[in-house]
């Protein structure tokens, strides 16, 4: 519930609130913070806090660097986890403004409104229910993060309670306090690994809530001593960690995916939203899997997809349909992974899914075998493609798809493709340690 200016600087007042840090995400989706005193709180407010762009990654030349950051009274919180004797911090996430006033089109936040008013436009609204999963490692002693995990539990464990499970009950307990409705909250497959989903809501909302809930559960692990982190694989042989998106499209109040008449109770919008996340599949990669790293966790035997398919219940397919119907129909996306900039996937999924709707797209036959058990020929026999395997091939598909690129724009795209493409050149020429193990004594 949005509150006015008058409430968040009362409400400021009655929490002992000191410091204000005023969010906004770069265009790797990391949080940055301005932080400004009580004091200046109006001032924030009224968005007239300007900060310097420039050394903000994929943000603007050193001649343009004056913005404005524009808070959404929506997402006045406290953070309950901070000690709230000598006041309390609080934050806003904040639209970013040029100078000229005018929404910057290298702002996540802003590239993801731009695609939800097309959506508005054609009468839609899309909400999305995201199902984060991340490790929590030791740290050593000079507090830096190991890849060691203090626990051995495994899926949905009820082992003795430990470390990691108490640092999973307070970041709930922190994210409750925040607002947030957490739905589930369970052990993953790999040791030290685990999985918090919260309560869907509409995309601008969700893309807000994931980026909070990645520096919550960061800090809270740090105070208990462990290393949170969302690389999707950061262990070779174990499985990675993904963040599936549920996704639904509400029309009137009603949700568009559902039509009780279909064989499966799906609409017409439900399967034409499909064709186009599976046509778009290999560009969006780029943006919802965008880190050399992404692709190692995108292989055959970790519950992650490899081939582009769709299928009522078969957890093998890009895009699964989870069982409840009526106001629960939904889609779910099983290839984004958590160090996606939540903003952007929103922005390329609901943009594909559009397209899917616009064109008509035909999501094609529904993958009924589990894929990992058919032949390359067998594959290519039903018609069903792969997911880029490399980062590299990931930024080709998206340099060839004018659809996902316009839902970037020109500025962040472009910023997008130079940031990655150095990352990979810098990747391709490291000398790696299986390579020693593999040449050093052999030749
Ligand atoms: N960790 C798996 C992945 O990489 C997903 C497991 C699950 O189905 O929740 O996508
Ligand atoms: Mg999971
Ligand atoms: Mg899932």
């Amino acid at each position: 519930m949005s509150l006015t200016k008058e409430e968040i600087l009362q409400k400021s007042e009655e929490l002992n609130v000191k410091f204000i840090r005023l969010q906004f995400t770069d265009i790797l989706g990391i949080t940055k913070n301005v932080a400004i005193t009580i004091e200046q709180l109006e001032d924030a407010l009224d968005g007239e806090i300007m900060f310097d762009g420039s050394s903000i990654e994929g943000f603007t030349r050193i001649q343009e660097s004056d913005m404005y950051l524009k808070p959404d009274y929506e997402t006045f919180t406290i953070f309950p986890w901070r000690p709230q004797d000598d006041g309390s911090v609080a934050r806003l996430i904040c639209d970013v403004y040029t100078a000229d006033g005018e929404p910057f089109s290298g702002g996540p936040r802003n590239i993801l409104k731009k695609v939800i008013e097309e959506a508005e436009e054609l009468g839609y609204e899309m909400f999305a229910g995201p199902e984060p999963e991340f490790f929590l490692f030791e740290t050593d002693e000079n507090g830096e993060p190991t890849t060691k995990t203090n626990d051995k539990g495994g899926y949905f464990d009820l082992s003795p309670v430990d470390l990691g499970h108490n640092t999973r009950r307070d970041i709930s307990l922190a994210l409750d306090a925040m607002g947030f409705e957490v739905e589930a909250s369970h052990h993953e497959v790999a040791p030290g690994q685990h999985e918090i989903d919260f309560k869907y809501a509409d995309a601008l909302r969700t893309a807000d809530n994931i980026a909070t809930f990645k520096f919550v559960t960061k800090a809270i692990a740090k105070d208990h001593g462990l290393h949170a982190t969302f690389m999707p694989k950061p262990i070779f042989g174990e499985n990675g960690s993904g963040m599936h998106v549920n996704q639904s499209l509400f029309q009137d109040g009603e949700n568009a995916f559902y039509d009780p008449e279909d064989e499966r109770g799906l609409s017409e919008i439900a399967y034409y939203y499909i064709g186009g996340l599976l046509k778009h599949a290999k560009a969006i990669a780029a943006i919802t899997n965008p880190t050399v790293n992404s692709y190692k966790r995108l292989v055959p035997g970790y519950e992650a997809p490899v081939y582009i398919s769709w299928s009522g219940a078969n957890r093998s397919a890009l895009v699964r349909i989870p069982a409840s119907r009526g106001i629960g129909t939904r889609v779910e996306l099983r290839n984004p992974d958590p160090a996606a900039n939540p903003y952007l996937a929103m922005a390329v999924m609901l943009k594909a899914g559009l397209d899917g709707i616009k064109n008509k797209i035909d999501p094609g036959k529904e993958a009924l075998d589990n894929i990992y058990d058919m032949t390359a020929s067998e594959r290519k026999d039903a018609g069903i493609e792969s997911l880029p395997g490399d980062l590299t091939e990931a930024i080709t598909e998206l340099q060839q798809n004018e659809v996902i690129k316009s839902a970037l724009g020109d500025h962040t795209y472009n910023h997008f493709v130079k940031a990655k493409t150095i990352e990979w050149n810098v990747y391709k020429t490291q000398v790696h340690q299986w390579e020693l193990d593999q040449y050093l004594e052999t030749f």
